[in-house]
């Protein structure tokens, strides 16, 4: 595949809400020691409200389709968590408004404005243990992929596939997540444990990797 169509953004949903229910557990033990143990539920909540909600959203356009999503998280998440993804969402279908479906390019310029609301939202930098370690990794791959030479006997198009670029985007957030472990949190929660808040991964980070990593697997990585 190389669009991603509004009814792939909905099978994407729909596994990401499988996906969360699975690890509801994982995020919110993850939660424990630097939070409050409420991330895996948090999520979990927000994308079955989603998965309920998506036989009465628009998909013929892809942008109204994730700002509707994130209008949805931002009521049903919770936690410094909801507002943030509700804004990732947002953002991201302002920037897609009025198309059918994105190439790797928009899908780019997408995740690229989500991370912006997020950032602008929450005021994190890189290095300071939030979603952001995880997306700004990813953004980079999904860049990167777009100038790399496809796979050997692949495509003579120029650029990695939807599916290769995404496992790569989703590869990367994985990375950036584990690379939160050490860092010492500042914004959020866990920033009240000051340098205590070393030696665990943050949450968000790996809820993060794990959207990603179900978009991947739905444009079939
Ligand atoms: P809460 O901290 O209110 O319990 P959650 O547990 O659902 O909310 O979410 C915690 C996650 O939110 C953190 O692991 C971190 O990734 C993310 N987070 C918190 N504050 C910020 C922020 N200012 N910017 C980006 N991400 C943040
Ligand atoms: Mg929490």
């Amino acid at each position: 595949m190389q669009t991603l169509s509004g009814d792939h953004i909905a099978a994407w949903l729909e596994r990401a809400a499988d996906e969360l229910e699975r690890e509801k557990m994982f995020l919110t033990e993850l939660d424990a020691p630097i939070g409050d143990s409420d991330h895996g539920v948090n999520m979990a909540r927000g994308f079955t409200a989603v998965r309920g909600r998506l036989d009465t959203l628009d998909r013929g356009d892809v942008g109204a389709l994730l700002r509707d999503v994130g209008t949805i998280l931002l009521s049903t998440v919770g936690g410094a968590s909801g507002p943030l993804y509700g804004t990732l969402f947002r953002d991201a279908g302002q920037k897609a408004a009025g198309a059918a479906a994105l190439d790797l390019a928009a899908l780019t310029a997408c995740l690229e404005a989500g991370l912006e609301g997020v950032r602008r939202r929450g005021k994190a930098a890189p290095g300071e243990k939030t979603m952001v370690d995880a997306l700004v990794p990813a953004v980079a791959a999904l860049k990167a992929a777009q100038s790399a030479p496809p796979p050997a006997g692949a495509r003579s198009d120029g650029g990695a596939s939807m599916a290769d670029a995404l496992a790569r985007a989703a590869e990367a957030a994985r990375a950036g997540a584990e690379a939160t472990v050490p860092l010492i949190a500042r914004k959020g929660r866990a920033s009240y444990l000051g340098e205590r808040s070393a030696g665990h991964q943050d949450p968000g980070a790996t809820s993060c990797w794990l959207l990603l990593r179900s978009l991947a697997a739905t444009a079939g990585a």
